[in-house]
């Protein structure tokens, strides 16, 4: 049987989850797999150090293996814009990588990694945690489909504190998480350890060759409707610059007005512009939140607004779409949002607009139309204009489950950091009243939060945002 944790793992053991102990035994020499899903990165990855630490105390050799969930829709929908950000970003991944890295393309991963572990005897497979449904569905089958053969671990390296450490529970709000990751983060956000270099040479099977020039062209050809960015380099060093570059760096150059400026959607660079890398997981939310800290000192209102962002607000995502399985459903909403929305979706609506009318941004409304574009060219629309955005589609569609649905599909089909808890849980929000509290009643909204063109105008200068898009 391969280890339970080591106990010399550096990794916290209510990070793990043993989700088969694998056969009973002495432990076996097979290797161990790491099948990074969600954390795409080698740096600070505590899923990859666990899985060292679990080879290395089998004297096991290890390697890493991704796999994509091949053809359109591919995952969640995902387009041209999100997969070539990932895998440019993975091909850097498997040069650089000490292990021997499998990139499986051609099978969904319910199948390709069974085959793999199959064919590697592996002694134990050490998975990413995503609370989304499709990894979870992927996942559990492949635990069945390895049976007793395979140990198979699960680590939450995507949050700061593990998201089932956290609560075991659905959470209401911020205000019922806060507290617990405050009081959790002392023992979970910590510095990593270096990744130790392999312990057993590979000498097993190569990993196959990618064409790399012929995928990128499948990928634009198949799902090329929402197109690369390129103002956004995708990787590691990139994600690393973003955060702490001498020019242009969040912590180090932008981030003094945080607390103000990341409500004003005329000036994009006071948001750290984060969050591809954090959907990617080409950076870890918990070397930001170190760096941040670290920095405290000298601007501590804008750290602290940061790191509820960075924290509490990503990781109360997390929890929604851990506990609530209809995430991304008028069912997932709380019973009196769900009320007040049913009571008043037979209310006279001012506009009515289709989805294609909406995803070609041909509304009466020139600053919703800005955000729209600004999502469907830049890929990144700014924080402040999503809530506005969403609200709006509740405003002009005929029910609020058709308002959801065309929010998800326009998010995941134009955002970079799209097809995340976080935009679940903002069009929830928006539209749902997720994690909000109800307000005064009014038509079509019901008691679900109201925000309008007159309220933006008073906040933001907002002819300066619809020439700022025309000009992207
Ligand atoms: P920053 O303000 O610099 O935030 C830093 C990080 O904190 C973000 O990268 C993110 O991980 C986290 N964060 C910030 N705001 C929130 C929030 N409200 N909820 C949860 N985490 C947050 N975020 C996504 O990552 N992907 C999405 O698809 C997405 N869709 C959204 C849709 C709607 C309708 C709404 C209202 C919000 C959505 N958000 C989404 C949340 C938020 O708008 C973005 O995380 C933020 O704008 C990303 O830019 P940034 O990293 O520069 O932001």
């Amino acid at each position: 049987m391969c280890p339970a944790i080591p106990a010399s793992s550096p990794v916290h053991p209510n990070r793990i989850r043993i989700l088969s102990p694998g056969p009973p035994g002495p432990p076996s020499a097979g290797p161990v797999v790491y099948w990074m899903f969600r954390d795409q990165r080698l740096r600070d990855n505590w899923a990859l150090l666990h899985a060292a630490h679990l080879a290395a105390a089998a004297s096991a050799p290890l390697a890493v293996a991704f796999a994509l969930f091949p053809g359109p829709p591919f995952l969640l929908g995902a387009r041209a814009r999100h997969l070539l950000f990932m895998l440019r970003s993975l091909r850097r991944l498997l040069l650089l990588s000490p292990f021997p890295f499998f990139l499986l393309l051609h099978s969904p991963p319910s199948h390709s990694l069974p085959a793999l572990l199959r064919r590697l005897s592996a002694s134990a497979l050490v998975a990413d945690f995503s609370p989304l449904r499709p990894f979870r569905s992927a996942l559990d089958h492949i635990v069945r489909s390895v049976g007793a053969d395979v140990a198979v671990h699960q680590v939450d390296a995507h949050n700061v504190v593990p998201v089932w450490a956290a609560s075991d529970h659905l959470e209401y709000s911020a205000r019922t998480l806060r507290s617990k990751i405050h009081r959790l983060l002392p023992e979970y956000l910590v510095e990593f350890p270096e990744l130790p270099a392999p312990a057993i040479p590979w000498t097993g099977e190569k990993p196959l060759e990618i064409d790399w020039d012929e995928l990128f062209t499948d990928i634009n050809r198949e799902v090329g409707d929402a197109p690369e960015i390129t103002w956004c380099e995708p990787g590691e060093d990139a994600a690393m610059e973003t955060l702490l570059g001498t020019n242009d760096g969040f912590l180090t150059k932008r981030i003094r007005n945080y607390d103000t400026d990341r409500n004003d959607p005329t000036k994009p660079r006071g948001l750290s512009g984060l969050s591809p890398y954090l959907h990617f997981g080409q950076i870890s939310a918990q070397r930001c939140a170190l760096e941040a800290r670290a920095r405290r000192s000298s601007n501590p209102k804008a750290v602290d607004a940061f790191l509820e962002e960075l924290i509490v607000r990503r990781e109360l995502a997390d929890n929604f779409c851990y506990y609530q399985p209809k995430y991304d459903s008028l069912d997932g909403a709380w019973e009196w949002a769900r009320k007040t929305l049913m009571e008043h979706a037979v209310d006279k609506r001012e506009h009515i607009y289709t989805r294609e009318q909406l995803e070609k941004a041909q509304t009466a409304d020139p600053l919703w139309n800005a955000s729209q574009l600004e999502m469907v060219y830049h890929g990144k629309m700014h924080g402040f204009m999503r809530m506005y955005w969403a609200k709006k589609i509740l405003e002009w569609t005929n029910k609020p489950e058709e308002a959801l649905s065309i929010a998800i599909y326009l998010n995941d089909k134009y955002e970079i950091d799209g097809r995340d808890p976080n935009g679940y849980v903002g069009c929830m929000w928006s539209i749902c009243g997720v994690h909000d509290q109800g307000w005064k009643e009014r038509p079509v909204f019901g008691k679900i939060r109201y925000m309008n063109y007159a309220g933006c105008k008073r906040k933001f200068d907002v002819d300066a945002y619809i020439s700022y898009v025309n000009r992207l």
